[in-house]
């Protein structure tokens, strides 16, 4: 087996459980490695640490898949600790609930390796090396484990680049036609050929749920809206207007089909294509208003020196969705950016709530749903994080 040595202090992380090494931390390796083999991780006396994928090309060279001396990448191992996944997922899926992310990649120990299940179809996405090279078993072990008629490959996340990987779509079997699957008892049609992802943003089941006890009665305005997840909550919750926002004239077309398809076409419903920032001025500035603003960007850090900006974006969008909020109205705003730390997230936040001139009451601390798990060893593993909040007009003295 061949062997990486890691730099004195390097094993420290390691020995807590962290999953990652970056190449700065290596001592030596021997070369002419391919990338993505299994190799065996000492410490500088030679003592055993743990099991990894190696990438000698990446900067995030080794990937943790194992701290036993015993295991290795075989079908033993993908069938135990996918079957591990998806005896966690049992709790909630079920008669209401036939989609869910069953395997989260470094949350569930298979780094690189994300499966996604949408009724009878399974869709997998592989986004490093070290999971690329054993492509082939874990289709196998996949096929034995679901036995599922529609297999999907949705590795076409430029993430792959820095592996060294091109991006690839592939229908395994079946088909990869679009398919009707239920969240909270509600319908959604996923695509998982052409949609974002592998299809929906599973992470936000919980936080939909929360959303639908509060939109009675509501005027709603969904930002960023995609095929309309929280619109078709709202509605069911018993909204009285919705209005959509999302660039994209697909995900629109979607939204309007997963409320009719819930018998909810009769809620007066507005979808515009447009750019967020854009559409909220013209909003405000015609004096509009809303009772439950919904803000679900998406990720706008992949660099830490793009914090700064990230944060001046969040802040622009919640200072007009407070602009555009009646009085006791509520926001739910998020951020997916895994840089964003929810302390930082939350003065951005109130910084919004400053300039607005008014103040917040959180009530709800929002977050990914169970089957995107948190893992203390992984501290990223948390991505997804929100503020459900009641706004209070605060009348401010002069200054
Ligand atoms: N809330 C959604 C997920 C949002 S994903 C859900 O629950 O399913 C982010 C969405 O923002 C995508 O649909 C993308 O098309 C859209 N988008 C990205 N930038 C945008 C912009 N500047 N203006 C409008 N829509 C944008």
């Amino acid at each position: 087996m061949t062997k990486v040595v890691l730099k004195p202090g390097k094993e420290k992380a390691v020995r807590l459980g962290h999953p990652w090494i970056f190449s700065g931390a290596i001592q030596s390796a021997p070369s002419g490695i391919e990338a993505g083999s299994e190799v065996t991780l000492v410490d500088h006396q030679q003592r055993f640490l743990a099991k990894a994928m190696f990438n000698p090309s990446s900067s995030l060279a080794l990937r943790i898949f194992s701290r036993s001396e015993e295991e290795a990448l075989d079908e033993t191992f993908f069938r135990n600790k996918i079957s591990q996944a998806i005896a966690l997922r049992q709790t909630f899926l079920g008669e209401e609930q036939t989609m869910a992310r069953i395997v989260a990649s470094e949350a569930d120990y298979l780094p690189g390796l994300t499966i996604d299940r949408y009724g009878d179809r399974l869709v997998f996405q592989i986004t490093t090396a070290g999971m690329e090279r054993q492509r082939e078993l874990i289709i196998k072990v996949l096929h034995e484990l679901f036995a599922l008629p529609h297999l999907i490959e949705r590795s076409d996340e430029a993430i792959r680049k820095k592996e060294g990987l091109s991006e690839r779509k592939a229908l395994i079997q079946g088909e990869a036609s679009r398919v009707s699957c239920l969240e909270n008892g509600l319908k959604f049609s996923i695509d998982p050929w052409e949609g974002h992802k592998t299809g929906f943003y599973l992470d936000q089941r919980t936080n939909r749920a929360i959303i639908r006890r509060y939109a009675k009665n509501k005027r709603v305005l969904n930002c960023f809206s995609y095929t309309g997840g929280f619109s078709v909550a709202a509605a069911a919750g018993g909204a009285c207007s919705l209005v959509n926002i999302d660039e994209s004239a697909s995900a629109l077309d979607l939204a309007r089909l997963n409320l009719e398809n819930n018998d909810l076409a009769s809620v007066p419903c507005e979808y515009r294509r447009e750019d967020v920032f854009a559409a909220l001025r013209t909003m405000r500035d015609r004096g509009d208003r809303f009772d439950l603003i919904i803000m679900d960007p998406p990720k706008f850090i992949s660099d830490k020196a793009h914090i700064d900006r990230a944060c001046r974006g969040y802040k622009d969008l919640n200072l007009l969705a407070m602009q555009l909020l009646s009085e006791g109205g509520y926001l739910a705003s998020f951020s997916c950016s895994g840089l964003m730390s929810r302390d930082l997230f939350q003065k951005v936040i109130f910084g919004a709530s400053c300039d607005a001139g008014v103040d917040l009451q959180i009530l709800e601390h929002l977050s990914q749903s169970e089957d995107h798990p948190l893992r203390l060893s992984f501290p990223e593993s948390l991505y997804l994080k929100g503020l459900f909040g009641r706004l209070v007009a605060e009348k401010r003295a002069s200054r």
